[in-house]
């Protein structure tokens, strides 16, 4: 889309980067990131798109933001000045020199970590208890980190020590510590809230200037993030989820997800029944959470 003032400078999957006209990624003070409605699973954008997902997930980042007081972030001041064109899905952020370390913590035995947890008994190098089982919750959050993936590759799992290969040890170490802190406090309000938050991920970037270690991109959302009712999974349904598991469990069962697959071909178009429910969801996470 063509938003006056500002040129696209990068499209990720799920949400556009523009800088404005005449600037440059390098040399901007000012970046602003729209969320469109896409939706990604199995590393392939599905369509259509759910219906005011740009607008949902932005809400639920610029309130975490918010309420995640005295942790540095790259939200600029002034709000106000996003386009018209993209107000609600827009956020005007600080351009930082983003490190490729995606910040997992996982609290609950899930996802990837599951899988890998059933080969390895741990995850990301991280050594757990024998006998746990799917969705179950971990004696203490775990950092599990992944090398940030190129555009349309799978983000690959690796442990602490790499992580401070590739960062150093000084920032890998705060990486992990403010992503710990960062869950602990998420999970507790979420929580409060009558919701888990079984795991999630967090990107970080140095100031341009101060160097300091500022928490960016989109945090806490639904595509970033595994929330689920906390009194659906006490009553032992671990399916009730607010993420896009409708999606992820839609396409499982109607698609070859396998990414190696030579035959399965473009994904289905989702049905309307499973957008509106997907759509339904977020609506009601938010809700939960910041009323
Ligand atoms: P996907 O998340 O779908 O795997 P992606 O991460 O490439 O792919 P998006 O998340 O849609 O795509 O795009 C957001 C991009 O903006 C990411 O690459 C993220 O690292 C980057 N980013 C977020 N905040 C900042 C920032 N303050 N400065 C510079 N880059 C940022
Ligand atoms: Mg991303």
């Amino acid at each position: 889309m063509s938003i006056p003032g500002f040129t696209l400078a990068y499209s990720g999957k799920v949400r556009d980067l523009y800088v404005p006209t005449d600037e440059t990624l390098a040399t901007t003070s000012r970046l602003l990131v729209v969320a469109s409605d896409r939706v990604s699973a199995f590393d392939h954008v599905l369509e259509p798109g759910i219906p005011g997902k740009g607008e949902l997930l932005t809400s639920l980042s610029l309130w975490w933001f918010d309420t995640l007081t005295g942790i540095p972030n790259h939200l600029l001041g002034d709000q106000a000045d996003v386009p018209a064109e993209v107000r609600g899905r827009g956020m005007l952020v600080k351009p930082l020199d983003m490190f490729p370390v995606e910040c997992v913590v996982r609290g609950y035995l899930s996802g990837s970590g599951w899988l890998e947890y059933q080969r390895e008994s741990s995850v990301c190098g991280v050594p757990l208890p024998a006998g746990l089982s799917n969705g179950d919750r971990l004696p203490e959050p775990i950092y599990t980190p992944a090398f940030k993936a190129e555009l349309g590759e799978h983000d690959e799992n690796i442990t602490f020590e790499r992580t401070v290969e590739l960062v150093g040890a000084p920032v890998a170490t705060a990486l992990r510590d403010l992503s710990l802190e960062i869950y602990r406090r998420a999970a507790a309000l979420a929580l409060a809230s009558g919701v888990i938050l079984a795991d999630t991920k967090f990107e970080f970037g140095a100031d341009r200037t101060t160097g300091e270690i500022t928490l960016a991109d989109e945090v806490l959302t639904s595509d970033s993030s595994r929330y689920w009712d906390a009194a659906a999974y006490d009553s032992g349904d671990r399916t009730a989820s607010f993420d896009k598991q409708i999606v992820r469990n839609w396409l499982a069962a109607n698609w070859d997800t396998d990414p190696d697959s030579l035959t399965a071909g473009p994904p289905p178009v989702l049905p309307a029944e499973i957008v509106e429910r997907t759509a339904a969801r977020y609506r009601e996470l938010l809700t939960r959470l910041t009323s």
